[in-house]
């Protein structure tokens, strides 16, 4: 990347950042990315993990935001089916609660409609004989009647990393580890950055004639660097707790009321249940935030209100994660009323900063801020592009084609089946690493089907540490703590040896992971 002179560089490895470096690439631009922790390693790893419908810009009354979410909404699903999937969310209605019977029955209409939700997703309105088959969990008492409407669910981390796939196949380089420390000027004006290296801790300069900065909860931070800072950033904590499906078993994906008037989603994933979020004033070092103790005691107490037959204790909680919202900073406005909102700087430095959005609207966001790069750029070229591993014809034969791919491709039907629902036709690269791996007779102590997907990480994702691969290439360790638990030390021991790690090294990854795992079960402070 020091060789080279960049159109374009981009700080920060999250889905703004991805999003506009795919965007530049294919306008034609010649395009750097770095990221100082993991790709996905801030907040958009942390998130709900849904690709959403506006809702809570309906009750704000921000109807042109609610009509541009929807529409990009259907553009996610449609250029990456294999990493959002459709999920009909249920609202129940309750006497006394912050939503009324007609009003959410009008209100969903009116998403719908200002949304261009496809007919066969449209909301419906369920008696309580209906809410309750759909989950005999919820509270009786008082119930009224349910909203039914389709939100669509992802992962976040695979998200972000599927587009970074697909930019650095349009040609951007892109590295993970690499922190920008500071900026280089020419008459003032920013003309690149010097990088320092995480893990080697070698210092380079990269040429760049414009630099974004989509630092997300640090875009302040990288500002302060250029000696543009002002006060624009509120960070805000989120929370999310998981659960067993036989402690938790919860049949269908609810949003619902707490008794403080907010509101939480509960969802059910790979045989887990998952509830959050939460939303507090955040001071802390947003490199790790977790759970603390009042997060833990306001869910479960939003747990308990709405599926009070379950007497969930913080025993049960298997795992959890905390993210940083990046909001634009609104005097006098509580946590849960800031506006999501993105917004665009310019310094006079030449510096371009974009803060806030969702993950959602990130094509759209990337799409703006790239329009506002001087040079004589082409259109945007991104709404009609699959990212990587969304070449798999239409979104709605997804499962046709999970069908089809598993069956022509020599492996157990039930692992081809998981492995093309999670990585659409890049799945076919994974088969054939597994045949390439198989033929390698030395006893690798790890079985080929998990093999094939760290060599993929490793290859094609660029995955450096144990926590890279449990975390953001697999979600394993908030949704599969048992595998993890079972294959961490061959995990560590075959990347040990790929990346030749001294015995020092070894020990520092196994002990990172470790901690990774106590953190997501114990809140702040409550480490032996
Ligand atoms: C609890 C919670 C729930 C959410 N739920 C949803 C949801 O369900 N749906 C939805 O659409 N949105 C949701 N969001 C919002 C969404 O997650 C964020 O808007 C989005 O992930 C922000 O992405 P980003 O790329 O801007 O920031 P980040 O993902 O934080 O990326 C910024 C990156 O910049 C890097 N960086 C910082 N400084 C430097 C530097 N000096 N050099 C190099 N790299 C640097 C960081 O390491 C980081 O990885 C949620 C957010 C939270 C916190």
């Amino acid at each position: 990347m020091s060789d080279t002179s960049f159109d374009l560089l981009v700080i920060g490895g999250g889905i703004t950042g991805a999003g506009i470096a795919l965007d530049a690439a294919t306008r034609g631009m010649k395009t750097a990315l770095v990221e100082m922790q993991d790709f996905a390693g801030g907040t958009s790893s942390r998130s709900t993990k849904l690709i959403h419908g506006g809702l809570r810009y309906l009750k704000q009354g921000e109807f042109k935001q609610v009509a541009e979410v929807g529409r990009e909404r259907a553009i996610v699903y449609k250029n990456g089916p294999h990493v959002t999937k459709p999920e009909w969310m249920l609202l129940p209605i309750y006497q006394g609660g912050t939503l009324g019977r007609w009003g959410t029955s009008f209100g969903l209409w009116l998403y719908d409609r200002l949304a261009g939700v496809k007919r066969s997703e449209r909301r419906k309105m369920l008696t309580v004989a209906e809410v309750l088959e759909k989950e005999p969990l919820l509270n009786k008492t008082g119930l009224l009647c349910g909203g039914y409407y389709v939100e669509y669910r992802t992962d976040d981390a695979r998200l972000t990393l599927e587009v970074t796939k697909k930019a650095v196949a349009k040609g951007v380089l892109a590295v993970n580890y690499t922190e920008v420390e500071s900026f280089v000027y020419n008459k003032e004006l920013i003309a690149g950055v010097r990088v320092k290296d995480q893990l080697s801790k070698q210092e380079y300069v990269i040429p760049a004639n414009k630099v974004v900065n989509a630092a997300g909860p640090w875009v302040d931070l990288v500002r302060e660097k250029d000696g543009s800072r002002k006060k624009t950033i509120q960070w805000t904590k989120g929370i999310h707790l998981v659960f067993d499906q036989r402690r938790f078993p919860l049949r269908q994906a609810i949003y619902f009321d707490t008794f403080d008037g907010r509101m939480v989603f509960a969802i059910p994933r790979d045989g887990k249940t998952y509830v959050g979020t939460t939303d507090t004033i955040f001071h802390g070092d947003p490199m790790h935030p977790r759970m603390e103790v009042e997060d833990r005691v306001y869910l479960l107490g939003a747990i308990s209100g709405t599926f009070p037959g379950l007497y969930i204790t913080e025993k049960d909680i298997e795992s959890s994660w905390a993210g940083i919202r990046p909001l634009i900073a609104q005097a006098g406005k509580k946590p849960s009323e800031i506006s999501r909102k993105d917004e665009i700087w310019h310094s006079s430095s030449g510096l371009l900063t974009v803060a806030g959005g969702k993950l959602t609207g990130y094509r759209k966001m990337a799409e703006m801020v790239v329009d506002r790069i001087p040079g004589n750029w082409g259109p945007c070229q991104t709404r009609q592009m699959p990212i990587s591993g969304g070449e798999v014809g239409r979104a709605d034969n997804f499962l046709h084609y999970v069908e089809e791919t598993a069956k022509a491709s020599s492996f157990s039907l039930q692992w081809a089946k998981q492995i093309v629902c999670q990585y659409g036709s890049n799945a076919k690269t994974i088969f054939s690493l597994a045949r390439e791996l198989a033929k390698n007779k030395e006893d690798l102590g790890l079985p080929i089907e998990l093999l094939a997907i760290l060599e993929y990480s490793i290859r094609e994702e660029m995955a450096v540490t144990p926590a890279d691969f449990f975390v953001r290439r697999t979600g394993a360790l908030y949704f599969r703590r048992k595998w993890v638990e079972e294959w961490k030390q061959p995990v560590i021991s075959y990347m040990a040896k790929r990346f030749d790690w001294s015995l020092k090294e070894k020990i520092k990854h196994l002990t990172d992971l470790n901690q990774h795992l106590q953190e997501t079960i114990l809140a702040v402070g409550e480490e032996s």
